[in-house]
Protein backbone atom coordinates (compact mmCIF):
# COMPACT_ATOMS: atom_id res chain seq x y z
CA UNK A 1 0.00 0.00 0.00
CA UNK A 2 1.21 3.40 -1.03
CA UNK A 3 1.85 6.06 2.42
CA UNK A 4 -0.22 9.16 2.25
CA UNK A 5 3.12 10.68 3.66
CA UNK A 6 6.59 10.33 4.61
CA UNK A 7 6.03 11.41 7.89
CA UNK A 8 3.16 11.22 10.22
CA UNK A 9 3.17 13.64 12.89
CA UNK A 10 0.88 13.25 16.02
CA UNK A 11 0.17 16.64 18.45
CA UNK A 12 0.11 20.01 17.23
CA UNK A 13 1.80 21.68 20.03
CA UNK A 14 5.57 23.21 20.07
CA UNK A 15 6.82 19.70 19.25
CA UNK A 16 4.34 18.58 16.33
CA UNK A 17 4.36 22.29 14.61
CA UNK A 18 8.36 22.26 14.75
CA UNK A 19 8.37 18.52 13.32
CA UNK A 20 6.20 19.74 10.30
CA UNK A 21 8.67 22.81 9.82
CA UNK A 22 11.39 20.42 10.12
CA UNK A 23 9.71 17.89 7.54
CA UNK A 24 8.66 20.94 4.97
CA UNK A 25 12.69 21.89 4.95
CA UNK A 26 14.24 18.45 4.74
CA UNK A 27 11.88 17.82 1.70
CA UNK A 28 9.59 15.13 3.66
CA UNK A 29 5.85 15.15 2.97
CA UNK A 30 3.51 15.09 6.31
CA UNK A 31 0.66 14.65 8.54
CA UNK A 32 0.06 16.20 11.61
CA UNK A 33 -2.67 14.79 13.61
CA UNK A 34 -4.25 17.26 15.97
CA UNK A 35 -7.08 15.78 18.73
CA UNK A 36 -8.13 19.25 19.73
CA UNK A 37 -9.83 21.71 17.27
CA UNK A 38 -7.03 24.52 17.74
CA UNK A 39 -3.39 23.73 17.27
CA UNK A 40 -0.84 24.69 19.39
CA UNK A 41 -1.25 22.77 22.81
CA UNK A 42 -0.05 23.85 26.12
CA UNK A 43 1.31 26.58 24.09
CA UNK A 44 -2.05 27.93 23.30
CA UNK A 45 -2.80 28.29 26.84
CA UNK A 46 0.08 30.80 28.17
CA UNK A 47 -1.08 33.73 28.41
CA UNK A 48 2.12 35.64 29.67
CA UNK A 49 4.51 36.99 27.79
CA UNK A 50 7.35 34.78 27.11
CA UNK A 51 10.80 35.90 29.20
CA UNK A 52 12.41 32.40 27.66
CA UNK A 53 11.82 31.76 24.34
CA UNK A 54 14.73 32.81 21.76
CA UNK A 55 13.51 35.67 19.71
CA UNK A 56 9.86 35.90 20.69
CA UNK A 57 8.53 38.05 23.53
CA UNK A 58 4.92 38.16 23.03
CA UNK A 59 2.57 35.77 24.83
CA UNK A 60 2.51 31.58 23.94
CA UNK A 61 -1.08 32.21 21.91
CA UNK A 62 0.67 34.63 19.74
CA UNK A 63 3.74 32.35 19.27
CA UNK A 64 1.07 28.83 18.57
CA UNK A 65 -0.47 31.22 16.00
CA UNK A 66 2.69 32.54 14.25
CA UNK A 67 3.73 28.59 14.36
CA UNK A 68 0.72 27.58 13.19
CA UNK A 69 0.74 30.21 9.99
CA UNK A 70 4.37 28.87 9.54
CA UNK A 71 3.04 25.34 9.34
CA UNK A 72 0.41 26.57 7.00
CA UNK A 73 2.76 27.59 4.49
CA UNK A 74 4.56 24.57 4.23
CA UNK A 75 4.24 21.16 2.82
CA UNK A 76 1.97 19.79 5.96
CA UNK A 77 -1.06 18.93 6.16
CA UNK A 78 -2.59 19.56 9.43
CA UNK A 79 -6.13 17.30 10.35
CA UNK A 80 -7.67 19.11 13.83
CA UNK A 81 -9.88 17.29 15.91
CA UNK A 82 -8.06 13.86 14.82
CA UNK A 83 -7.26 11.98 17.87
CA UNK A 84 -4.20 9.40 16.67
CA UNK A 85 -6.09 6.70 18.37
CA UNK A 86 -4.35 3.41 17.55
CA UNK A 87 -0.36 2.99 16.69
CA UNK A 88 0.83 0.10 14.29
CA UNK A 89 4.19 0.54 14.13
CA UNK A 90 5.19 -2.52 12.18
CA UNK A 91 2.89 -1.38 9.68
CA UNK A 92 3.52 2.41 10.12
CA UNK A 93 -0.20 3.13 10.42
CA UNK A 94 -1.54 5.30 12.74
CA UNK A 95 -5.41 4.99 13.71
CA UNK A 96 -7.39 8.25 13.66
CA UNK A 97 -11.40 9.06 14.34
CA UNK A 98 -11.55 9.59 10.35
CA UNK A 99 -9.32 6.55 9.60
CA UNK A 100 -5.85 4.75 8.98
CA UNK A 101 -2.50 7.07 7.78
CA UNK A 102 -0.32 5.29 6.34
CA UNK A 103 3.78 6.95 6.71
CA UNK A 104 7.54 5.79 6.17
CA UNK A 105 7.67 7.39 9.78
CA UNK A 106 5.81 8.25 12.50
CA UNK A 107 6.63 11.21 15.23
CA UNK A 108 4.52 10.91 18.61
CA UNK A 109 4.44 14.40 20.42
CA UNK A 110 1.64 14.44 22.09
CA UNK A 111 3.07 15.99 25.10
CA UNK A 112 1.35 16.15 28.72
CA UNK A 113 -2.35 15.79 30.09
CA UNK A 114 -4.00 16.73 33.60
CA UNK A 115 -3.56 13.58 36.05
CA UNK A 116 -7.30 13.22 36.86
CA UNK A 117 -8.41 11.11 40.27
CA UNK A 118 -10.10 7.79 39.01
CA UNK A 119 -12.45 7.17 41.86
CA UNK A 120 -13.53 10.38 41.05
CA UNK A 121 -14.46 9.99 37.52
CA UNK A 122 -17.79 8.34 38.15
CA UNK A 123 -18.67 11.81 39.18
CA UNK A 124 -20.76 14.53 37.30
CA UNK A 125 -18.45 16.86 35.47
CA UNK A 126 -20.39 19.53 36.99
CA UNK A 127 -19.28 18.85 40.22
CA UNK A 128 -15.52 17.82 39.64
CA UNK A 129 -14.04 19.80 37.19
CA UNK A 130 -10.15 19.71 36.30
CA UNK A 131 -9.49 23.10 34.68
CA UNK A 132 -10.84 26.61 36.02
CA UNK A 133 -14.32 27.71 34.95
CA UNK A 134 -16.01 31.06 35.06
CA UNK A 135 -17.70 31.00 38.71
CA UNK A 136 -20.94 32.64 36.79
CA UNK A 137 -21.22 29.03 35.74
CA UNK A 138 -21.53 27.68 39.67
CA UNK A 139 -24.47 28.22 42.30
CA UNK A 140 -22.69 27.76 45.74
CA UNK A 141 -20.34 28.97 48.33
CA UNK A 142 -17.61 26.51 49.18
CA UNK A 143 -15.21 25.18 47.16
CA UNK A 144 -12.61 22.55 47.85
CA UNK A 145 -9.51 22.39 45.51
CA UNK A 146 -6.98 19.01 45.77
CA UNK A 147 -3.42 19.82 44.91
CA UNK A 148 -0.40 21.39 46.82
CA UNK A 149 1.75 22.69 43.66
CA UNK A 150 1.25 26.10 42.27
CA UNK A 151 -1.19 25.39 39.73
CA UNK A 152 -3.48 24.66 42.66
CA UNK A 153 -2.30 27.65 44.91
CA UNK A 154 -3.05 30.16 42.04
CA UNK A 155 -6.33 28.57 41.51
CA UNK A 156 -6.66 28.98 45.20
CA UNK A 157 -6.06 32.92 45.23
CA UNK A 158 -7.57 33.44 42.23
CA UNK A 159 -10.78 31.97 43.34
CA UNK A 160 -10.57 33.09 46.82
CA UNK A 161 -12.40 36.38 45.25
CA UNK A 162 -14.99 34.46 44.20
CA UNK A 163 -15.82 31.64 46.71
CA UNK A 164 -17.01 32.43 49.96
CA UNK A 165 -14.85 29.52 51.36
CA UNK A 166 -12.00 27.58 50.04
CA UNK A 167 -10.21 24.16 51.41
CA UNK A 168 -7.05 23.45 49.92
CA UNK A 169 -6.72 19.66 50.60
CA UNK A 170 -3.22 17.80 50.03
CA UNK A 171 -1.76 14.47 50.45
CA UNK A 172 1.69 16.14 52.24
CA UNK A 173 2.98 19.40 52.63
CA UNK A 174 2.25 22.49 49.53
CA UNK A 175 5.10 22.58 47.21
CA UNK A 176 3.92 25.70 45.34
CA UNK A 177 6.50 28.73 44.73
CA UNK A 178 7.28 31.02 48.37
CA UNK A 179 5.54 33.96 46.50
CA UNK A 180 2.32 31.90 46.05
CA UNK A 181 2.85 30.57 49.47
CA UNK A 182 3.28 33.79 50.66
CA UNK A 183 -0.17 35.44 49.29
CA UNK A 184 -1.69 32.60 50.37
CA UNK A 185 -2.16 34.07 54.37
CA UNK A 186 -3.90 36.80 53.40
CA UNK A 187 -6.77 35.11 52.30
CA UNK A 188 -8.98 34.22 55.31
CA UNK A 189 -10.88 32.70 53.62
CA UNK A 190 -8.13 29.54 52.16
CA UNK A 191 -8.18 26.78 54.82
CA UNK A 192 -5.18 24.39 53.89
CA UNK A 193 -5.71 20.82 55.11
CA UNK A 194 -2.33 19.35 54.66
CA UNK A 195 -0.61 15.55 55.00
CA UNK A 196 -4.26 14.65 54.48
CA UNK A 197 -5.87 12.39 52.06
CA UNK A 198 -9.67 12.12 50.56
CA UNK A 199 -11.09 8.87 51.87
CA UNK A 200 -14.92 9.17 50.54
CA UNK A 201 -17.60 11.46 49.09
CA UNK A 202 -21.24 10.87 49.73
CA UNK A 203 -23.11 13.69 47.74
CA UNK A 204 -21.84 16.62 48.67
CA UNK A 205 -20.09 15.39 51.62
CA UNK A 206 -16.54 14.59 51.60
CA UNK A 207 -14.74 12.79 54.48
CA UNK A 208 -11.25 13.86 54.90
CA UNK A 209 -8.01 11.76 56.32
CA UNK A 210 -6.16 13.85 58.23
CA UNK A 211 -3.36 13.53 60.79
CA UNK A 212 -5.55 14.75 63.63
CA UNK A 213 -8.03 12.46 62.13
CA UNK A 214 -11.06 11.98 59.96
CA UNK A 215 -12.64 15.16 58.69
CA UNK A 216 -16.29 15.67 56.93
CA UNK A 217 -16.04 18.34 54.35
CA UNK A 218 -19.49 19.44 52.74
CA UNK A 219 -18.54 21.21 49.48
CA UNK A 220 -20.44 22.59 46.51
CA UNK A 221 -17.33 21.85 43.91
CA UNK A 222 -14.55 19.92 44.02
CA UNK A 223 -11.42 21.64 41.41
CA UNK A 224 -8.42 18.61 40.65
CA UNK A 225 -5.44 20.34 39.99
CA UNK A 226 -2.74 17.28 40.69
CA UNK A 227 -0.19 18.48 37.74
CA UNK A 228 0.32 16.82 34.71
CA UNK A 229 1.66 13.53 33.36
CA UNK A 230 3.07 11.98 29.81
CA UNK A 231 0.27 11.51 27.35
CA UNK A 232 1.29 8.16 26.23
CA UNK A 233 -1.72 6.69 25.68
CA UNK A 234 -0.74 5.57 22.05
CA UNK A 235 2.36 3.77 23.42
CA UNK A 236 0.77 1.62 26.01
CA UNK A 237 0.17 -1.48 23.83
CA UNK A 238 4.25 -1.01 23.61
CA UNK A 239 4.49 -1.87 27.01
CA UNK A 240 4.14 1.64 28.77
CA UNK A 241 2.20 2.09 32.13
CA UNK A 242 -0.45 4.87 31.86
CA UNK A 243 1.00 8.49 32.65
CA UNK A 244 4.76 7.02 31.97
CA UNK A 245 7.38 8.95 29.79
CA UNK A 246 8.32 7.74 26.73
CA UNK A 247 12.37 6.63 26.48
CA UNK A 248 14.29 7.33 23.66
CA UNK A 249 17.33 7.44 22.00
CA UNK A 250 20.24 9.61 21.43
CA UNK A 251 18.20 10.57 18.05
CA UNK A 252 14.78 10.72 19.60
CA UNK A 253 13.76 6.97 18.28
CA UNK A 254 10.86 5.81 20.80
CA UNK A 255 12.33 2.41 22.83
CA UNK A 256 10.63 -0.03 23.89
CA UNK A 257 10.33 -0.05 28.15
CA UNK A 258 13.15 -2.40 28.23
CA UNK A 259 15.63 0.04 25.55
CA UNK A 260 14.83 -1.36 22.30
CA UNK A 261 14.75 0.89 19.53
CA UNK A 262 10.76 0.36 17.82
CA UNK A 263 11.25 1.15 14.44
CA UNK A 264 10.07 3.73 12.31
CA UNK A 265 8.76 5.55 15.24
CA UNK A 266 10.43 8.71 16.85
CA UNK A 267 9.25 10.87 20.10
CA UNK A 268 9.67 14.61 20.54
CA UNK A 269 8.63 17.19 23.60
CA UNK A 270 7.10 16.91 27.09
CA UNK A 271 5.94 13.34 26.13
CA UNK A 272 9.53 12.34 26.25
CA UNK A 273 10.84 14.88 29.05
CA UNK A 274 10.27 14.22 32.53
CA UNK A 275 13.03 16.72 34.11
CA UNK A 276 12.77 20.43 32.44
CA UNK A 277 9.94 20.23 29.93
CA UNK A 278 9.88 23.48 27.95
CA UNK A 279 9.29 25.26 24.38
CA UNK A 280 13.16 25.19 23.21
CA UNK A 281 13.49 21.46 24.31
CA UNK A 282 10.93 20.52 22.55
CA UNK A 283 11.67 22.43 19.69
CA UNK A 284 15.40 20.98 19.75
CA UNK A 285 13.74 17.32 20.13
CA UNK A 286 11.45 17.60 17.13
CA UNK A 287 14.53 19.31 14.68
CA UNK A 288 16.73 15.64 15.74
CA UNK A 289 13.99 13.16 15.20
CA UNK A 290 13.74 14.79 11.53
CA UNK A 291 16.63 14.79 10.81
CA UNK A 292 17.16 11.44 12.11
CA UNK A 293 13.89 10.35 10.10
CA UNK A 294 15.67 11.87 7.16
CA UNK A 295 18.66 10.24 7.35
CA UNK A 296 16.52 6.91 7.49
CA UNK A 297 14.63 7.27 4.71
CA UNK A 298 17.46 8.47 2.15
CA UNK A 299 20.56 6.72 3.77
C1 LIG B 1 0.92 27.50 31.97
C2 LIG B 1 2.20 27.05 31.31
C3 LIG B 1 3.22 27.95 31.13
C4 LIG B 1 4.41 27.56 30.52
N1 LIG B 1 5.40 28.50 30.36
C5 LIG B 1 6.52 28.15 29.70
C6 LIG B 1 7.52 29.12 29.43
O1 LIG B 1 7.39 30.29 29.80
N2 LIG B 1 8.64 28.70 28.78
C7 LIG B 1 8.82 27.42 28.34
O2 LIG B 1 9.86 27.12 27.74
N3 LIG B 1 7.87 26.48 28.59
C8 LIG B 1 6.74 26.81 29.23
N4 LIG B 1 5.77 25.87 29.48
C9 LIG B 1 6.02 24.48 29.02
C10 LIG B 1 5.81 24.37 27.50
O3 LIG B 1 4.58 24.96 27.17
C11 LIG B 1 5.83 22.90 27.09
O4 LIG B 1 7.08 22.34 27.47
C12 LIG B 1 5.65 22.74 25.57
O5 LIG B 1 4.58 23.50 25.10
C13 LIG B 1 5.44 21.26 25.25
O6 LIG B 1 5.08 21.10 23.91
P1 LIG B 1 4.68 19.65 23.33
O7 LIG B 1 4.42 19.86 21.89
O8 LIG B 1 5.67 18.65 23.73
O9 LIG B 1 3.36 19.23 24.10
P2 LIG B 1 1.90 19.88 24.20
O10 LIG B 1 1.96 21.34 24.16
O11 LIG B 1 1.29 19.22 25.38
O12 LIG B 1 1.18 19.40 22.85
C14 LIG B 1 0.74 18.09 22.66
C15 LIG B 1 -0.38 18.11 21.64
O13 LIG B 1 -0.71 16.77 21.30
C16 LIG B 1 -2.12 16.65 21.21
N5 LIG B 1 -2.47 15.23 21.42
C17 LIG B 1 -2.37 14.51 22.56
N6 LIG B 1 -2.77 13.23 22.34
C18 LIG B 1 -3.13 13.17 21.03
C19 LIG B 1 -3.62 12.13 20.20
N7 LIG B 1 -3.80 10.87 20.66
N8 LIG B 1 -3.88 12.41 18.90
C20 LIG B 1 -3.67 13.64 18.40
N9 LIG B 1 -3.22 14.68 19.16
C21 LIG B 1 -2.93 14.44 20.44
C22 LIG B 1 -2.63 17.57 22.30
O14 LIG B 1 -3.98 17.93 22.06
C23 LIG B 1 -1.67 18.74 22.17
O15 LIG B 1 -2.11 19.71 21.25
C24 LIG B 1 4.58 26.22 30.08
C25 LIG B 1 3.54 25.31 30.22
C26 LIG B 1 2.35 25.71 30.83
C27 LIG B 1 1.22 24.72 30.98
Amino acid sequence: MKPDCDVIIVGAGMAGMTAALWANRLGLSSIVLEAAAEPGGQLAGIQDKLIDFPGFSENGSDLAKTLYDQVLRGNSKIQLATPALKLDPAACVIESNSGAVRGRAIVISTGLRRRRIPRLESLSESFVFYTSQPRESFSGDRLLILGGGDGAVENALLLARQWQKISLVHRSALRARPALLAQLSQHSNVETILNSTLENIVGNRVEIQTPAGARDLVVDRILVKIGFEADSSLIATLGYDSGTFARVSAEQELLYPDGKVVPQVWVAGDVCTRMDPSLVVAAGQACIALRSIERQLRP
